[in-house]
């Protein structure tokens, strides 16, 4: 589950009441839209401006023009008039007389154009009233040539220069409001060229932080990405590598249950073989059990390709891992300190590597297991070696326990022959597999002569030795799956399995001579000879159960014990004895 702490530690922590990346970056575009606006309007609104100022210096001009129009038009029909006053050419009236009306329109042409303009109103009126006086003066001189007068009494003197003084005036008046516009404009203008220079520079700066915002979020990405798909790839590898191990866990674990099923050395060499083989897949192996002497290790199962060779026997001391009680060669290890019982290096495969893994059990070494492979043994590889090493020798220390307690349980310790509890349990098996196959049996029950007397001569010592070389006598004297046991004290029992009375008889005698010649001895001192007596009872026709039968033949020893020991006493030879008496 993900802790909270863990992944605020991750990622920065927010500031309280610091904006968001997102929350700048549209603060930042709506100032920028809003200066865009602003400056948008300034720019169209100083346009306006700038076309009504161009209007109205158009206008300024088209004034100026309609009074120097004015004062024209007056001087030519003042000219044509004042000519015909003087000359009496008709042609000249004509034209001066058709001049009159064309005045009076430009006149009313000014009028219109300065309408707005009380000042010029004034001053068009001052002009118009002199401009008529002048027209009506041309006029009463045309009209007094016509009807013969004088003329130079109607002609005003100064009239014209005031004419052109009003004129003047006017034209002032126009260039006066023609520069306060020009003024305004270009006060209008150095404003927008102000306001656009800031907005320009402002957008820039905001571009400027905007871009700085964008990239330093794009590298965040880049590099929250970038540890991200590393932190995936090493998620992955440590995925990898936890079913890697839970793999061999699982495989180490099947191994020790498989090795705690076992149930004798076979089984564990066999299963050995193939479960090593599949934990350390790329190693071959051996491995090497120490004899119950501990001087001879010997190779007891081996598997895989062999890079390094090795003895199949040799002393626990030419193994540093046996010697040292750790796996062995440690990592780094010299070649000069190689095991004796492994031929490393190998200069045929100079990459080679080996690994001695020692196997203890309470406290003492039973075996080793050699690992090789063609290239550098690996740490994992190693680990795994020794875990299986330890299960390994666990299941043998188990097997040796059992194999001791089973011996226990069924040996007589002194002389190995089986003891008493097996003979019965045995002997039932036996006449059941007798029966069932049709085959004789035989019991032989067995008791050393004069033994009480043989232990007060030579000691209880001499008596233990003496029994154990009767038992290896009664080993010798059987074949490997009849069974020998010691019945107690000195007593013995043989089963010997589809055995008649006759061939009974001929094994019984075979022991009894056996014995007779046995020179034993105890601390290197012969004792004195030593006999048997032997009752023989024989399956089916002496006894059907296992209780008879054994009844039978301690009958017949005992028979034997009354002719004078040293002898064999059949059952049979009892019931002829008795059937003849
Ligand atoms: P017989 O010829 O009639 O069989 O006489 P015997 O002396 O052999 O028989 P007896 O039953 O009188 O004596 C058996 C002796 O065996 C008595 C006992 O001290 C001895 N004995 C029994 N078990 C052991 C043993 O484990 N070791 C030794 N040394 N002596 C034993
Ligand atoms: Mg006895
Ligand atoms: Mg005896």
């Amino acid at each position: 589950m993900a802790d909270a702490s863990a992944q605020s530690s991750e990622s920065p922590p927010r500031r309280p009441g610091r904006l968001g990346f997102v929350a700048r970056l549209t603060l930042l575009y709506l100032s920028l839209a809003a200066i865009m606006l602003v400056l948008g309007l300034r720019v169209w609104q100083t346009t306006e401006q700038q076309l009504d100022t161009t209007d109205w210096i158009a206008h300024t001009y088209q004034v100026k023009a309609e009074i120097e129009a004015v004062l024209a038009r007056l001087a030519n029909m003042q000219a044509d008039a004042f000519g015909y006053a003087a000359t009496g050419e008709e042609a000249r009236r004509a034209r001066g007389s058709g001049q009159v009306p064309l005045l009076d329109t430009e006149l009313g042409v000014l009028r219109q154009l300065i309408r707005d303009n009380p000042v010029q109103v004034r001053n068009v009126e001052a002009l118009a009233k002199v401009v008529g006086a002048q027209r009506d003066a041309a006029i009463a001189a045309m009209e007094a040539r016509r009807a013969g007068h004088d003329l130079t009494a109607t002609l005003p003197a100064l009239a014209i220069n005031q004419v052109h003084s009003l004129a003047d005036i006017m034209l002032a008046e126009e260039d006066r409001l023609a520069s306060e516009r020009r003024l305004r404009a270009e006060r209008v203008v150095t404003f927008t060229r102000l306001l656009t220079s800031a907005a320009v520079g402002l957008s820039l700066l905001f571009l400027g932080v905007s871009y700085w915002l964008v990239r330093r979020s794009h590298l965040r990405d880049v590099a929250v990405r970038t540890s991200l798909s590393a932190s995936n790839e090493q998620l992955a590898q440590a995925l990898t590598e936890t079913q890697r191990i839970s793999d061999s866990m699982l495989k180490l674990s099947l191994f020790g249950e498989l090795l705690q099923s076992c149930r004798n050395l076979d089984e564990v060499r066999d299963g050995v073989r193939g479960a090593l083989g599949a934990l350390l897949p790329g190693l071959g192996g051996r491995l090497a059990l120490i004899n119950p002497s501990q001087n001879l290790a010997a190779i007891g199962a081996h598997w895989g390709e062999h890079g390094v060779l090795a003895e199949s026997v040799f002393a626990p001391e030419d193994c540093w891992a046996l010697r040292r009680g750790q796996a062995y060669p440690l990592v780094g290890a010299s070649a000069s300190f190689t095991c004796k019982h492994v031929h490393w290096p190998n200069p045929d495969l100079p990459e080679a590597s080996y690994l001695c893994v020692p196997l203890a059990a309470q406290g003492q070494m039973i075996g080793v297991l050699t690992l090789d492979a063609p290239r550098a043994i690996d740490a994992d590889e190693r680990r795994l070696a020794t875990a299986a090493a330890e299960q390994l020798a666990l299941a043998l220390a188990n097997l040796r326990l059992q194999d001791t307690l089973r011996t226990q349980s069924i040996r007589d310790p002194l002389t190995g022959l089986f003891n008493r509890r097996y003979l019965e349990v045995s002997l039932e098996r036996e006449l059941a597999r007798a029966t069932r196959r049709v085959q004789p049996l035989a019991v032989l029950m067995l008791d050393l002569d004069h033994f009480k007397q043989f232990n007060d001569s030579h000691g209880h010592d001499a008596g233990d030795a003496l029994l154990v070389q009767f038992a290896v006598v009664l080993r010798r004297c059987i074949r490997s799956e009849d069974i020998a046991c010691r019945y107690g004290g000195e007593e013995f029992t043989v089963i010997l399995l589809d055995t008649d009375t006759a061939a009974a008889l001929q094994r019984a005698e075979q022991i009894r001579h056996a014995t007779a010649a046995l020179a034993v001895e105890h601390r290197e001192q012969p004792l004195g000879p030593v006999t048997v007596s032997i009752g023989v009872a024989v399956f089916p026709q002496d006894a059907r159960t296992a209780e008879d039968l054994l009844q039978r033949a301690d009958a017949a020893l005992y028979r034997a014990k009354e002719l004078g020991r040293n002898r064999v006493v059949t059952v049979e030879s009892i019931s002829g004895q008795a059937q003849s008496a």
